[in-house]
Parts: structure tokens; C-alpha cells; sequence
């Protein structure tokens, strides 16, 4: 049960007991004397005493059921959970190969080898939000043993991840990610890599934040020979 019904049957339940005890002071408010009370209105105002008394004692039965199951703390009622993934990728970098960046195709004498398309940032996303939401990694989605993703657009993967997020009610809150090559310089390609990642994702742009670095010529990222990219993904439950 999520917060926002869990709040519902709470003010059920206090509409009910209210009910109730409005129902108990109006029976055994004191009425004109009459000449003798019958049996069955004895019986009947002894019923009508004891149901706010039942109902007071399910109510404080469904609170320690809930509260046993986890799904009610103090204070939490209304309140969201958070949860954070995070995703890292790399691939080598060749001549005469596309580089497809967040969706987006720049312009560069290299590409990323692999078997989709070998957008690091995408599949480091789809890796932080599934990671998030405790739903595997993207390999256990899109083997790259599956002859289907040869070549395929990575924002398709994160459009299957916005789903599956969607099935378990997670919102993505924020996703913050890191590209780091040597090579192009990433910043003025950032406004069109948001737009192709917030779109794939179903979110709002504020949400997307993205940031390059160099590795100053350190390594195989240094060297050109790769690029990496790190992502944190921010979910909450609804
Ligand atoms: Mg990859």
C-alpha cells in the first residue's frame, strides 16, 4: 500500500469512528422519561454502544498491522522514499565509427565499439536507474549476445527502463552524469544530449544535468583510445 491510499483508508477509518461516536452520544443522550423501556430497545442500545468500541479496536488492529508491515512510521504518511543508482560504461574508441553521445550523434573522427550503438552515457543511465530501482543491469535486459540489439538506438534502452520504472511506481527525481573523454569537447552539445534524454525518459529537462571532464591524457581515455561515463539516478516511490 503506498502512502497516498494508506492516508485514504487512514481518514476512512477516523470518518467511521467519528460516525460511530456521533451515532453513541445521540442513543444514549438522556431522553423524556417514559413510562417504561422495553427489552428490545435495552438490547438495541446496547448494540449501538458497542460498535464504536469494535471499531476503535479495528482501527488500532489495521495501525499495528501496518506499522508490523513496515508501511507506516510516524510522521512518513504523505512522504515519498528515495532511492539512488548509480551506472559507469566505457568503450574503446575506433576510426570511421559514429560517436553517439546522449542520443546524439557529434561530429569526430572516432565511435565507441560496441554491440548496440555504444552510447556510454545512455547505457551508464539505464544502468543507474535500474540499479535504482533494483531491477538488474542493462545487460540483463539487452544482451549483447541478442542479434536484435546489433546496432540499435541505446535511447530505446532507457525508453524499456522508463517503463519498467513506471510498473514499480518509481518517479526519476534527478539523474547527474559524468562523460569523460579527451576528445570532442561535450559542453556545447549538452542542451541537444538533454532534450534526447529527458524525451526518452518522459521527464522534464531540469531533471537531466550533465558534466565532461578530460582525463588529462592519463590512460586509454587519455590517449583517445576510450570513453567513460559515470551516472547517479535519483528515484522516488509513488
Ligand atoms: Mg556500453
Amino acid at each position: 500500500m503506498n502512502s497516498r491510499s494508506l492516508l485514504k483508508t487512514l481518514l476512512l477509518w477516523f470518518s467511521i469512528i467519528l460516525l460511530g461516536v456521533l451515532l453513541w452520544k445521540l442513543i444514549s443522550a438522556p431522553g423524556p422519561p417514559s413510562g417504561g423501556t422495553s427489552k428490545n430497545s435495552d438490547w438495541l442500545l446496547l448494540l449501538l454502544n458497542v460498535i464504536p468500541l469494535l471499531l476503535l479496536v479495528g482501527f488500532c488492529l489495521f495501525l499495528l498491522q501496518r506499522m508490523k508491515a513496515g508501511s507506516w512510521r510516524g510522521g512518513e504518511i504523505g512522504a515519498s522514499r528515495t532511492r539512488t543508482g548509480i551506472g559507469y560504461d566505457l568503450h574503446r574508441l575506433e576510426w570511421g565509427r559514429p560517436l553517439i553521445i546522449g542520443g546524439l550523434e557529434l561530429p569526430f573522427d572516432k565511435g565507441p565499439v560496441g554491440h548496440s550503438d555504444g552510447d556510454v552515457l545512455a547505457h551508464a543511465l539505464c544502468d543507474a536507474l535500474l540499479g535504482a530501482a533494483g531491477l538488474g543491469d542493462i545487460g540483463t535486459h539487452f544482451p549483447d549476445t541478442d542479434p536484435k540489439w546489433k546496432g540499435a538506438n541505446s535511447l530505446l534502452f532507457l525508453e524499456h527502463a522508463k517503463k519498467l520504472l513506471t510498473d514499480k511506481n518509481f518517479a526519476i527525481e534527478h539523474v547527474d552524469a559524468v562523460v569523460i573523454t579527451e576528445k570532442p569537447k561535450l559542453g556545447p552539445h549538452f542542451p541537444k544530449m538533454r532534450e534526447a534524454l529527458a524525451k526518452a525518459l518522459g521527464v522534464s529537462l531540469d531533471k537531466i544535468h550533465l558534466k565532461a571532464k578530460t582525463n588529462e591524457g592519463v590512460d586509454a581515455i587519455g590517449r583517445g583510445e576510450a570513453i567513460a561515463a559515470h551516472v547517479v539516478a535519483t528515484l522516488s516511490s509513488r
